[in-house]
């Protein structure tokens, strides 16, 4: 990759093709969360005059750009795939460095990108529009898709290659140009991705980074006049302000936010498939996925066999460096992270549930360097608990008794978000029932609250979400509008409404 000084470690914003530093010359340092002694790389500390460079590259590009026909630009989009494949491992070990995560959810995280990088590369030739008859002889109606200008995408580290790839593949088959803002503490993984794009054709200032701290890049961006759209994917505080500042200018904006997503259990279920979806649902990622099963709602028939499983299975996962393939939970993303988590875990126990495993920093030898939590499982949560409806992001899972699916779903259902949901039953009646009545924007029967595929919408409702999707043709509406066209060759003024031809 090219960067911007002579050291392989310091990385310019990419903007217009060019690698740019910040003016003011500030620049932050990237740290393996696994061991904070070592150092990823140095990436610039932007603010609005990048930002001003990047969205004015970009609207320059898009004249061009949106006029070469969506299956050349899609043809692109699958030289990109192809190069992501032939590094698949090496950029899954630069995430699992930069950001904890094990290297076979890495792998994961940038197959995600080479799926949604395919799917998206085929809509190159689809992107159906419509037509329709008019109620005028003589007179033909269409409506077509076309893209929306300039996107502002603000990303969040958990997914730090895969996320981005939901914005980007879609935004620029359609015809848009961009600007990306990563998280401050994942921009490599996401230089990655835009590296391999480049290398594949995306012409300049199609797609530019820009690398810096939450409102000194991403506040200025959601504020450009340029700016037609902003996808942003985080925390709900911050995915409030950017719908506040968007609506005042009425740029189009997709808020991907927040969960508290609830795992049902009844008493029917088949307890082993439960107990390793819940794991893996509740600690994969060290629990730091908006899909992160963070409530299990357990029937009262086997919630003690349950409790008293999960927290013995949960002591039995090897905590470690995510490079170490024998390893299942690496550490969370960031001393703050770390913190927050053991906070929440402090609250628990105040508030009177009770503490069953883990619930400390996992510091031993190799292990002192990093920012690691024991996955943690509390019982005996009352749903009103804090525990029980803020959102954690990290390996800690409340477990909740409930006496029958009614009053599981009225649990479940009793917090502000509203993402994925899970219930496991083996009766086809109950779990129809219960997917008409959860209030969340993903279900999943019998397995785990995330695991979402590339090419259905993804997204929730309540304060996970302001009605847009990812995924799939979600987010192929988001990034195209409609062009409505009326063709009349009847020669002669036809009205609308007025003129009722037989
Ligand atoms: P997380 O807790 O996952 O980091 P945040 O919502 O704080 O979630 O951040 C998600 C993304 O939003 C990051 O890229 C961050 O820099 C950016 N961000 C934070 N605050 C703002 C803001 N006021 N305006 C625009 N972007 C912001």
């Amino acid at each position: 990759m090219t960067t911007i000084a002579s050291s392989m470690k310091t990385y310019g914003n990419f903007i217009d093709g060019k690698w740019v530093p910040a003016s003011s010359g500030n620049t932050s340092e990237n740290r393996n969360p696994a061991d904070n002694r070592e150092l990823l790389g140095i990436f610039q500390r932007s603010a609005g005059p990048e930002v001003n460079l990047a969205v004015e590259a970009a609207d320059a590009a898009f004249q061009k750009w949106s006029r070469v026909p969506a299956p050349r630009r899609a043809e692109i989009i699958i030289r990109t795939a192809a190069i992501l494949e032939e590094r698949k491992d090496e950029y899954a070990r630069d995430m699992t460095r930069e950001m904890g995560k094990v290297l076979k959810e890495t792998r994961g995280d940038v197959q995600e990108a080479i799926d949604t990088a395919y799917y998206f590369a085929g809509e190159g030739r689809r992107m159906f529009g419509l037509t329709t008859p008019s109620e005028l002889p003589n007179k033909f109606a269409l409506c077509s898709r076309e893209p929306v200008g300039v996107c502002g995408m603000i990303c969040p580290w958990n997914f730090p290659m895969a996320i981005p790839s939901w914005k980007l593949f879609p935004a620029l088959v359609a015809g848009n140009t961009c600007v990306i803002k990563p998280a401050e503490i994942t921009p490599l993984s996401l230089m990655n991705l835009v590296g391999a794009m480049t290398e594949a054709g995306v012409p300049p200032g199609v797609v530019n980074v820009v690398t810096g701290h939450a409102h000194e890049v991403g506040a200025v961006l959601t504020q450009h006049p340029l700016v037609r759209a902003v996808s942003f994917t985080g925390s709900t505080e911050v995915g409030r302000i950017i719908g506040e500042s968007c609506s005042r200018s009425f740029k189009r904006c997709a808020l991907e936010m927040g969960g508290k997503n609830p795992m049902i259990v009844l008493d029917d279920a088949n307890l082993d498939l439960a107990l390793d979806g819940a794991l893996w649902g509740a600690f994969g990622t060290a629990g730091q996925r908006c899909t992160a099963t963070s409530r299990i709602i357990v029937q009262k028939g086997v919630y003690k066999r349950f409790t008293e499983e999960l927290a013995q299975r949960a002591q039995t996962l090897r905590i470690g460096n995510g490079l170490d393939e024998s390893v299942d939970i690496g550490p969370v993303v960031s001393k703050t992270q770390m913190e927050t988590v053991l906070h929440y875990v402090e609250i628990g126990r105040r508030e009177g549930a009770r503490l069953v495993c883990g619930g400390e920093r996992f510091d031993t030898a190799e292990c002192g360097h990093g920012y690691f939590v024991e996955p943690t499982v509390f019982t005996d949560v009352d749903p009103k608990m804090r525990i029980a409806q803020e959102e954690i992001f990290g390996p800690v899972v409340a477990l909740l008794p409930c006496n029958s699916l009614e009053d599981a779903i009225q649990i479940a259902n009793g917090v502000n978000y509203g993402l994925s949901s899970a219930l496991y039953t083996r009766d086809i009646n109950r779990a129809l029932e219960a997917i008409a009545a959860l209030d969340a924007g993903i279900a999943y029967i019998n397995a785990p609250t995330i695991g979402a595929e590339v090419h259905l919408p993804f997204g929730g409702v309540k304060q996970s979400g302001n009605g847009h999707r990812e995924g799939g043709v979600g987010a192929l509406d988001f990034y195209t509008q409609w062009k409505t066209v009326y063709i009349d060759y009847s020669d002669r003024l036809q009205r609308a409404q007025i003129d009722r031809p037989e």
